[in-house]
């Protein structure tokens, strides 16, 4: 993505430099000199992003090395050769390095671009017993429109039960989740009927996971896509090694990735509490939970960029939980505006699992439904200190989600 940035400016500053320089106007010389610097930009990040990829065999590594440098190289020498005596003649040596320090600090401001990975649980819709087929019909067109209108790459994970009227396929059901792979975004598999795995048993779990995939493998094939992610209900991976490994092995052999979770939160209890207030027409309430609501995902938006320096020194791509229920729906476009403003970008889940973060390993287990960032930071002997400042959820919104 970055790279891909520099390649933009580096071909703009190109064009501008050539026109000046075609048309004898001042400065093509240093136009042209500043996209070498561009340009040079561009193969380091280009390089970088290479290296960072597990995809590629060595050898294909080498060949990206030689094309970038080559490519990079040949064009530059040119341009710097042919600019070099027309700057010399025109400029106080002291003016160009300001230049292109100016230019590198633009590219270290964008090279702190955040990355994100929307994902929303539950669908077709969290409904709390609502069977009112408009509620579901304006929820999801709501949640849905907002995503695509916003390009938000984002992935929802199904609960085919709630596809289901009386052992039969819903029709309705089925327009609203083809309203999602129709916007572009992904689907993946959330079980059928939302089992805890810490309860019930490998049998019976994985029983239920395979029930949960058919119609949504349909709906993406459709599109030419594979149902791919995995969520676990709860975020219960097993609550020992032995039950984790054995639903992990599960899970590869049926080709599926886990979808981790790096920002956890209370998202369904403000939105039972906001579920509650909006059918006792207490609009009111409604707008101090929403209100509450962005300020306590802006707080942890922050507390895991934190946890992910103190983990990992730098931040790493995060994953968010949220759910297809009405106070997400009515509250994405803020939440997407408060990201925005924190500098991040919007990625799918495989942009996001590229980062060699999500290879650490987690060696603790427990009945928890935890943020991956939790995990590996018990795994990697944190304590309680570690986690101090995580934010809590109002205690009114615990009263009123009771
Ligand atoms: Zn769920």
């Amino acid at each position: 993505m970055l790279y891909k940035a520099s390649l933009l400016l580096t071909a703009l500053i190109d064009l501008v430099g050539a026109f000046f320089k075609i048309q004898h106007y001042p400065n093509g010389g240093i136009l042209m000199q500043m996209s070498v610097v561009a340009s040079l930009i561009f193969m380091i990040l280009g390089l970088t992003d290479v290296y960072r990829n597990n995809t590629f065999k060595p050898s294909d590594k080498l060949i990206w090395t030689i094309g970038f440098i080559f490519l990079s190289w040949m064009p530059d020498s040119a341009i710097f050769q042919n600019t070099k005596r027309e700057i010399q003649n025109k400029y106080n040596p002291m003016k160009t390095p300001l230049l292109f320090l100016f230019l590198l600090s633009t590219f270290v401001t964008v090279g702190q671009s955040r990355q994100v990975c929307f994902s929303f649980d539950d669908l077709p819709v969290v409904n709390y017993g609502v069977t009112d087929t408009l509620f579901h019909r304006q929820l999801t067109d709501k949640l849905v429109g907002s995503l695509a209108r916003n390009h938000i790459p984002a992935i929802g994970f199904v609960n085919e039960q709630k596809m289901y009227e009386n052992g039969k396929v819903s029709r309705f059901q089925l327009e609203l989740l083809k309203s999602w792979v129709d916007n572009g975004l992904d689907l993946g598999n959330h079980t059928y009927s939302h089992p805890d795995y810490n309860i019930v048993s490998y049998r019976d779990f994985t029983a239920d996971l395979l029930k949960g995939e058919t119609l949504t493998r349909k709906l993406l094939q459709e599109k030419g896509k594979t149902l791919k992610y995995f969520r676990h209900p709860f975020l219960h991976v097993g609550p020992t090694k032995a039950k984790a490994d054995s639903l992990d092995a599960f899970l590869k052999e049926h080709h599926y990735t886990v979808a981790p979770v790096t920002i956890d939160n209370e998202d369904y209890l403000f939105a039972l509490a906001y579920h509650r207030a909006y059918f006792q027409k207490d609009t009111m309430l409604m707008k101090r939970i929403g209100a509450d609501f962005l300020t306590y995902m802006e707080a942890k938006m922050k507390y895991y960029e934190k946890q992910s320096i103190a983990l990992f020194g730098r931040e790493i791509p995060q994953i968010m939980l949220l759910h297809a229920s009405l106070l997400d729906s009515d509250y994405v476009d803020a939440l997407v505006a408060i990201y925005r403003k924190n500098g991040y970008g919007f990625v799918n889940m495989d942009r996001a699992l590229e980062d060699d973060a999500f290879q650490t390993p987690i060696t603790v287990y427990g009945k928890w439904g935890i943020s991956w960032i939790d995990k590996w930071a018990l795994s990697r002997g944190k304590k309680g200190e570690f986690f101090r400042e995580e934010p809590l959820t109002p205690e009114y919104i615990h009263q009123l989600s009771k």
